[in-house]
């Protein structure tokens, strides 16, 4: 394995790794660094918790400060990401990894005043972290120009797709200079991110990283069946059990977050619900807070997760299924995270059979059910494959299993098949 040495950046980064007590890089980061620094674009399958970030904004940082000239500072590199958390996130790190480079950035999203905003892009930034709405009306509005954009970065690509960003991507697209170095990360490659890949790169290297098995591995997951409106009750009872310290509980719409939140805290969950409703500074208190220990449980929504980078959250509940089945993954990575264990309870109600098909295709494998509650919905059980059967063998998937941590019940889980 290299070194960060061995990389050839800059002392300057260097020493602000050094302060961030990264001792290697990580594997995204051994590949991408050496190709990036040489100008090359870039396509990486990787995941947040790799440390992509580092990977792709310590080249851009080094690209920036070589490349640097005297007189009005402009825009010479821009880092688009799908959610406004994210971005801060992002443009966190490159002000972290490049706080001995004279550089500035500026972050560009909705959901805030834009005055800061303007105001940076007046003064003169040389590099923008941005979300694709709130930087497009700013573009059009005179305040961006991307004439002089040397690095541009797509983060997330598979999930600016799914939110719909594609047109507003385009659109940006269009006012970059033609040469310019390109790099598009995205966790899966679907048909229509390597259609876009093609479109944006030129001859890139190629990254993938799998997640990380054991990380996965160290999540028990588990999968309740049980009537919709008992789903509420199921909750409450699970939250109260042993080892349940710091949970994520997912819900489907922005709506449920925000009902689901208010019962918590009546039941005496310290609770607070993230959505994309809720203002950029109403999510940022939100999430300061539950990293604080103010509140014990996040209620979230898939959209407002995402980036969410805390540790030691020990629960993540999906009180319901997600739409898409990729999220699913997504959703239990935010435990088990750091080498920790994690456990990862989802609900299933009749409606969402189908859903439940979806992800099982999806992650190549069967969720051991748990009938250990009082509100088990044995019809919400689909009937194909053996499914959690009253005759089928315990121990559902085996591993692992602690029962002082399993967040309520006392009775026995079903393995299926
Ligand atoms: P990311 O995938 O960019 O969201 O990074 C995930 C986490 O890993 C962040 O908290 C980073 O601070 C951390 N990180 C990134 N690179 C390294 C490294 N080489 N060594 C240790 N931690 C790292």
């Amino acid at each position: 394995m290299k070194t960060f040495k061995e990389l050839d950046l800059i002392e300057p980064l260097q020493r602000a790794i050094a302060a961030e007590n990264y001792r290697t890089p990580t594997p995204i980061q051994a590949q991408s660094i050496p190709p990036l620094l040489e100008g090359r674009d870039m396509l990486g399958c990787a995941q947040t918790g790799t440390g992509k970030t580092a990977a792709f904004s310590l080249p851009v940082l080094q690209h920036l400060h070589k490349t640097k000239t005297g007189g009005k500072r402009q825009i010479r590199a821009v880092i688009l990401s799908p959610t406004r958390e994210l971005a801060a996130q992002i443009q966190r790190s490159c002000e972290t990894y490049g706080r001995h480079l004279s550089l500035k950035s500026t972050l560009v999203f909705g959901g805030v005043s834009e005055k800061p905003q303007i105001r940076d892009l007046k003064k003169g930034v040389d590099l923008v972290v941005a979300c694709p709405g709130r930087f497009l009306d700013l573009m059009g509005r005179g305040f961006i120009d991307l004439s002089k954009v040397e690095c541009f970065v797509l983060d997330e690509a598979d999930r600016m797709l799914d939110m719909g960003f594609i047109h507003d991507i385009r659109k940006i697209m269009k006012q970059l200079p033609k040469r310019r170095q390109n790099l598009l990360f995205s966790a899966t490659l679907p048909k229509s991110i390597v259609d876009l890949a093609n479109q944006i790169l030129h001859n890139p290297v190629r990254v993938e990283i799998a997640p990380e098995e054991p990380t996965v591995d160290k999540i028990d997951q588990r999968i309740m069946f049980v009537e919709k409106r008992d789903k509420k009750r199921l909750i409450v009872d699970l939250l109260g059990g042993p080892g349940v310290a710091r949970s994520i509980v997912f819900t489907r719409t922005k709506h449920g977050a925000n009902r689901l939140a208010k019962r918590l805290g009546k039941a005496g969950f310290p609770a607070i619900a993230i959505h994309g409703n809720k203002s950029q500074n109403t999510r940022q208190r939100a999430l300061k807070g539950f990293k604080d220990g103010k509140y014990d449980v996040l209620v979230a929504t898939d959209v407002a997760s995402r980036g969410i980078d805390v540790d030691d959250i020990t629960h993540v509940f999906q009180f319901d299924l997600p739409d898409d089945p990729e999220s699913y993954v997504h959703r239990i990575g935010r435990t088990g995270r750091a080498g920790r264990e994690g456990v990862a309870i989802s609900f299933c109600d009749e409606s969402e059979a189908k859903k439940l098909r979806k992800v099982e295709r999806v992650i190549g494998q069967s969720i051991p059910t748990d009938e250990d509650h009082e509100y088990h919905h044995q019809a919400a059980v689909p009937s194909r494959g053996g499914r959690g059967g009253r005759n089928s063998r315990g121990g559902g998937g085996g591993k692992k299993r602690r029962r002082n941590n399993r967040g309520g019940g006392r009775k026995r889980r079903r393995g299926r098949r």
